[in-house]
């Protein structure tokens, strides 16, 4: 394994899936839910391979169908902000969330160059500035627990900016915490990336679970359109994580340097769920709005049951995890504790720790996904409480 790798070992989603199916503990670490998506979706799935749509490469840009309604999610969530995109110029279909990371920093970013991060942050992305030659800057979102929520501290973030920093990688909705960032914030990362001449790479795979305020997408914000690349996802949005569907919007010139970045990654991507895919986005707003709500009840019942078994809970504005302080239970080390949570809880979490070049900023942050079933829910709750 090769220098810039070795530092990254196995992510730690496999690490703990493994763990829950090795132990039969209830599995609250990795985000996936427990649940699919829309029957209707999967049938629409089934039918593309029955009647041979995608079942050889599909184009590389991504079937038109797809990006057609990837153009029209844009327009119909966020025309009111001024986004609109052109299907066969300025949407990108990729192999999940995940590639479209990996190609963008690929695509954009020369050796030295410096990239930064919301930290705590989702793993890949120092995996992949790294494999793209890159230096991350974590700027750190604080955790405040009179609010009981984390902040970006936007002094820090344009202190962070020097001559070598080529780009912002945003995330908001954020995972681990769950932070959605506000008007004010992102008008302020959009000042920043404009007067410095940054680029923006923004994951909003989370775009549609957000409980309280709204999601506002960085490209609708003044002078963003032209440096900004947005990310989507199909796992997170429609609750096939399976499927690796993602999707990139931005200006033709971006996404066509992605697009030679993605095209010797994976070429394409698996071409029936993309047929799906492209239903699944025309979906009426009662599927959006009824993911939101229910998620949104899970919440709750994960948020006052981890807080009636001891834990100090920051409350999520947006996504499906939850991120807690352990130490009112009498332990600092998240690692330790996620490790032997499953036999002394029958529950696995995933350290925050693992999200952080600080590590010991993350040390007592401990994160649980709550896109589970109820009962699945209440269950690990009765056990957790078994720990005070
Ligand atoms: N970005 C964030 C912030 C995520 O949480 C995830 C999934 N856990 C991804 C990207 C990856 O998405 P996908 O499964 O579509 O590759
Ligand atoms: N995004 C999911 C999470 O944060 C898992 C992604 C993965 O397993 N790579 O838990």
């Amino acid at each position: 394994l090769n220098r810039r790798l070795a530092e990254f070992g196995t992510t730690i989603f496999a690490e703990m899936s493994a763990l829950a199916v090795r132990t039969g503990a209830i599995n609250l670490g990795q985000g996936f839910p427990d649940t699919d998506g829309p029957e209707e979706v999967r049938e629409a799935a089934v039918r593309a391979l029955r009647d041979g749509r995608g079942n050889q490469y599909p184009p590389g840009p991504g079937i038109p169908e797809l990006r057609t309604a990837v153009a029209a999610h844009q327009e119909r969530f966020y025309g009111h902000l001024g986004v609109s995109c052109d299907p066969d110029t300025e949407v990108l279909v990729t192999a999940g969330a995940t590639e479209a990371i990996a190609a963008s920093l690929l695509a954009l970013l020369e050796p030295g160059d410096e990239v930064i991060a919301l930290e705590p942050y989702y793993d890949s992305y120092a995996a992949c500035i790294a494999m793209a030659g890159g230096t991350r800057v974590p700027v750190t979102l604080r955790p405040d627990p009179e609010s009981g929520s984390y902040a970006l501290d936007l002094d820090e973030l344009r202190d962070a900016v020097t001559d070598r920093t080529r780009l912002i990688l945003l995330n908001t909705p954020h995972n681990p915490t769950g932070t959605v960032l506000t008007r004010d914030a992102l008008a302020e990362v959009a000042r920043l990336a404009c007067e410095r001449e940054l680029l923006v790479i923004t994951d909003e795979v989370y775009e549609h679970l957000v409980f309280e305020g709204e999601h506002l997408p960085l490209a609708s914000f003044p002078g963003m359109r032209e440096r900004t690349v947005t990310i989507g996802s199909a796992g997170k949005t429609f609750s096939f994580t399976g499927w690796k569907v993602g999707w990139v919007t931005a200006t033709p010139e971006l996404v066509g340097a992605v697009r030679s970045a993605k095209q010797f990654l994976t070429y394409v991507s698996a071409g029936p769920f993309q047929y799906a895919v492209a239903e699944a986005l025309a979906l009426p707003d009662s599927y959006y709005t009824g993911l939101r709500d229910d998620l949104r009840a899970k919440r709750d019942i994960l948020a006052t049951g981890l807080t009636d078994a001891g834990f100090q809970v920051f409350r999520p504005s947006g996504t499906y995890f939850i991120t807690t302080d352990i130490r009112p239970l009498g332990f600092d080390d998240g690692f330790a504790f996620c490790r032997t949570l499953p036999e002394r809880a029958g529950v696995v979490a995933i350290p925050n720790a693992v999200f952080y070049d600080h590590q010991d900023q993350g040390a007592p942050f401990v994160r649980f996904a709550f896109c589970k079933r109820t009962d699945v829910l209440n269950e690990a709750v009765t056990r957790l409480k078994q720990l005070a």
